[in-house]
């Protein structure tokens, strides 16, 4: 687990128990959680926590590339402890939010774009919609 008071130091961010709890809250999940379910999650153990609070936090967080901001076409954000490029797969059923690592169909689409185009495909971000694994039982 990443050490969250120190990583919001290193940022110049003020280590506030409530920025503290935010910043685990991403951290210790790979659900990609957004505002919502994390204000949810920490109200019971911070009761005087507000959801703007939680915006607030995570946009700083976001600013300092400490989490990236993920859209995936809900009418909320995603939050993603993973700041690289990497796509994902989305449960129309449960709106489960999972990483595809070894993405190597982008490193084909690339090459294929750079011989029949002149563009540079520089990364990507994929999104491929389906039914995860529990909600196909
Ligand atoms: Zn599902
Ligand atoms: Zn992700």
């Amino acid at each position: 687990m990443t050490n969250a008071t120190q990583t919001l130091r290193n940022n110049n961010i003020k280590a506030t128990p409530q920025r503290i709890a935010v910043f685990n809250a991403i951290y210790s999940t790979n659900k990609h959680p957004n505002a919502e379910t994390i204000f949810r999650y920490l109200l019971p153990s911070y009761p005087s926590m507000s959801l703007a609070t939680v915006y607030k936090t995570l946009k700083t967080l976001k600013e300092c590339k400490l989490i990236q901001e993920i859209n995936v076409g809900e009418d909320s954000f995603r939050y993603d402890f993973n700041i690289t490029n990497h796509s994902h797969l989305i449960c129309i059923n449960c709106k489960d939010v999972s990483d595809i690592n070894n993405s190597n169909w982008f490193k084909i689409i690339k090459e294929e774009i750079r011989s029949n185009t002149s563009f540079t495909p520089l990364y990507e971000q994929v999104y491929i919609y389906g039914v995860c694994n529990e909600c196909s039982e």
